[in-house]
């Protein structure tokens, strides 16, 4: 067997699952209107045809007050049970096992209902919470064991109680957010009866051959958190009360230490989860940031934890594990950690999906039926938009051909896993390269098309991409002025002064490049955690330290035209990260800037009309792209015409998860 300790049974008295890998919680969106239970069914019914040992489902709220935003998702009355049905007959059906997350939003409650121990508001969101009375909390136990009760009269096979995160229950635990002075407050004893009451309630409402899960914030990443010794008290109250398992949480949502992003190292916390063994008898679920089988096997292998929670991954692919057990972990889709499709559609209140694998979320809707004609058709280029084409295109049963003018497949994803802390992009590619040889693409490596090339076929797709956009500035055409491509494709010398033109993600990608002194802290657990002030040691409160970034590798200015500061326009929940690694590089970050020539003083600009001169020796220009698309008037020339895909199509705002996006919907259609 390939992962002997991942593919593990694992026995629970009641139930046995068949290895060692949960589908962790991750808010989809189709939680939320009663119409979408159909697709979230057939969601899951893919991951549980796929092989995981067990899944947990996105948040549900046990009450409107538990909201995580207006109308989200609950469960809590009689009519609410049926589609629930929908989602565990299909998880069932493929022999899969299910458990329902009662989340409760407290203060996170993006809506004026919101209530929470202490009317405190948090950091992230408008509304501040109402003040829970003695009665209230009674009310919310008794809300999370009737959900847990209508959980399992809809067939669930048990539940996770969020307990970390920052939500209600971790609200109650830690002095930050629990002000309180009677029975539910005022000492670690008291702050922690609130969540040991709902396990104990509901482990009596719901008899023992139901799963509860307990999800426990282990390492709380803000100031006034739980320290290490109140994890484990409650750790083993939490056992004593009745869950059959613990599940480790990292960090609260409002916490400036990254826990999820691409550039966190892989599996940087299941040392948490070690430190817990040994403490409670229950098996114990280690997370964040786990992505390929040889990680969780590692994991679970030097007994870190019983199971691995991997949530995104499964977006990515929801055969995960059924291909770790055949030995083929080199097809996996591996989730890149990047949040573009997922969390950063949740956070913007649309359903999530995910860069790699746009049918997530939308298997009912983008489906990949045989083609019914076999036709001959030509891609160029082998970028993101391309690849996702053209394998999509032959896995559907046509004759593809597939242009790349470079010796390697990928386009600009090239440059990006160039990055320190995008490492991760570089598995899109192997994965694509799977796929073009398992599907039978026949790649044309060092190939320029041009359009007598294209002239036979039946369909050309255009997925040309993109090329950097030049300056029209006097000076712009010194030797000392580059583009992104000199600097990350032909490793062109760069100065220690060094100005950026251009704040967009490609102008901050740069600048991390030019900064990181050493190889990437990606790689080195102990040193991203000094680096982010994350305590390996668990001696200070909720695990924080002051943060110790390395030094500067240069000095560096990031400019842009547009006033205020730059990176307000990067994603939504990656854009702070990249924003705090580059103040603690001590990088100038401006807006408003004029640029007005170069010459040997160096960059001469304006802000806010005021002359001023960089002297720097390098300028390098990260001033957007232009679609490159000069191949389609020759096409047009000879009477052919072109689909157009990923850059190739529009620059503006592109992004992979667009230019994948695209050529996947193309080829299905075509
Ligand atoms: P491209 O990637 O530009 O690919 C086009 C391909 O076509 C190229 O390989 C080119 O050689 C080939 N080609 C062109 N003409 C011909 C021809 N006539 N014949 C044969 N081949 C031809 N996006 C994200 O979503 N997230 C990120 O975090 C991210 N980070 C980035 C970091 C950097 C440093 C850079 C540079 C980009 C990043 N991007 C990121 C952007 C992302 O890589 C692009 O949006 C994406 O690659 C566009 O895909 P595409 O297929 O349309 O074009
Ligand atoms: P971008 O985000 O559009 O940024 C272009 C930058 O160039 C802006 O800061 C713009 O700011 C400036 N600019 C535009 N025209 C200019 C001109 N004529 N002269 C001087 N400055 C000019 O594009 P990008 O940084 O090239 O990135 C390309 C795409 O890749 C983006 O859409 C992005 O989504 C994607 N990407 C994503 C990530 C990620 O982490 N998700 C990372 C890298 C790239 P002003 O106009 O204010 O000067
Ligand atoms: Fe992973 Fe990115 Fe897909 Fe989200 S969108 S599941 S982070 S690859």
């Amino acid at each position: 067997m390939p992962y002997p300790h991942l593919l593990a049974p694992l026995d629970l008295g009641h139930v046995t699952l068949p290895n060692r890998v949960l589908m962790g919680s991750m808010h989809t969106g189709l939680e939320d209107r009663a119409r979408d239970y159909g697709k979230l069914a057939a969601y899951f019914a893919e991951r549980a045809r796929g092989g995981v040992g067990l899944i947990v489902t996105g948040g549900i709220a046990p009450s409107i007050q538990g909201w995580l935003a207006p109308l989200g998702g609950r469960l809590s009355m009689p009519w609410h049970v049926a589609r629930h049905r929908q989602v565990t007959r299909a998880v069932h059906g493929e022999g899969g096992r299910i458990c329902l997350q009662i989340l409760h939003g407290g203060r996170y409650g993006y809506h004026p209902l919101s209530v929470a121990p202490s009317p405190i508001k948090a950091p992230i969101t408008p509304f501040t919470p109402r003040a829970l009375s003695a009665r209230g909390i009674e009310r919310t136990i008794g809300d999370f064991v009737n959900c847990a009760r209508k959980a399992q009269d809809a067939g669930y096979d048990g539940v996770e109680v969020m307990g970390s995160e920052g939500y209600l229950i971790n609200e109650f635990l830690a002095e930050r957010s629990n002000r309180r002075n009677d029975d539910w407050g005022g000492s670690v004893e008291r702050r922690q009866r609130f969540p040991v009451e709902i396990v104990r309630r509901m482990r009596a409402a719901v008899g023992s051959d139901f799963i509860i899960i307990y999800r426990l914030s282990m390492l709380d990443l803000v100031e006034g958190g739980q320290s290490w010794d109140e994890v484990v008290a409650l750790a083993r109250k939490v056992e004593a009360a009745g869950a059959s398992l613990i599940n480790s949480g990292i960090g609260w949502h409002e916490s400036r230490v990254p826990t999820i992003v691409t550039s966190v190292p892989r599996a940087a916390f299941s040392w948490v989860t070690r430190r817990l063994k040994g403490e409670v008898a229950i098996p114990l679920i280690t997370s964040n940031r786990i992505n390929m089988p040889e990680v969780a096997e590692r994991i679970l292998a030097a007994g870190d934890a019983d199971l691995v929670s991997m949530a995104r991954p499964f977006l990515a692919d929801p055969q995960w594990v059924a291909k770790a057990r055949a030995g083929r972990a080199d097809d996996i889709n591996t989730c890149i950690a990047c949040n573009q499709a997922c969390l950063d559609h949740v956070f913007e209140h649309k359903r999530a999906s995910c860069l790699v694998n746009p049918r997530a979320c939308h298997e009912t809707e983008l489906r990949l039926e045989p083609a019914q004609a076999r036709k001959r058709i030509a891609v160029v280029g082998a970028g993101p938009a391309g690849l996702a084409c053209a394998t999509t295109l032959a896995e559907r049963g046509h004759a593809v051909t597939l242009f790349e003018q470079a010796e390697r497949i990928g386009g600009q994803f090239n440059l990006a896993m160039r990055i320190p802390g995008k490492e991760e992009f570089a598995q899109t590619l192997r994965h694509f390269a799977r796929r073009i040889d398992q599907t039978g693409v026949e790649l044309r490596l060092s190939t320029r098309a041009d359009a007598p090339m294209l002239r036979d076929f039946d369909e050309v797709v255009l997925a040309s991409g993109v090329r950097p956009r030049t300056l029209s500035l006097p000076g712009a055409d010194r030797a000392n002025v580059l583009s992104y491509l000199d600097v990350l494709q032909d490793h062109a010398a760069v100065g220690p002064r060094v100005a950026i033109i251009g704040a967009g993600g490609i102008g901050f990608d740069v600048a991390e490049f030019l900064v990181e002194n050493a190889p990437s802290p990606t790689t080195d657990i102990a040193r991203w955690s000094r680096e982010w002030g994350v305590d390996m040691s668990l001696q200070a409160r909720a695990g924080l330290l002051p943060p110790a970034p390395a030094p500067p590798e240069r000095e560096l200015w990031l400019l842009q035209r547009t006033p205020g500061k730059p990176g307000k326009r990067l994603n939504r929940t990656t854009g702070w990260v990249h924003r705090a690694t580059l103040a603690a590089k001590r990088v100038t970050m401006l807006g408003g800037v004029g640029y007005e020539r170069i010459d040997e003083a160096g960059l001469h600009l304006r802000i806010d009309g005021a002359a001023r001169c960089l002297a720097v020796d390098t300028i390098v220009v990260c001033a957007g792209q232009e679609s490159n698309r000069e191949l389609q008037s020759a096409l047009a020339a000879i009477g052919r015409s072109v689909h157009r895909i990923g850059g190739a199509d529009l620059a503006t705002e592109l992004d992979a998860k667009r230019a994948i996006d695209q050529g996947t919907r193309l080829a299905a259609r075509l």
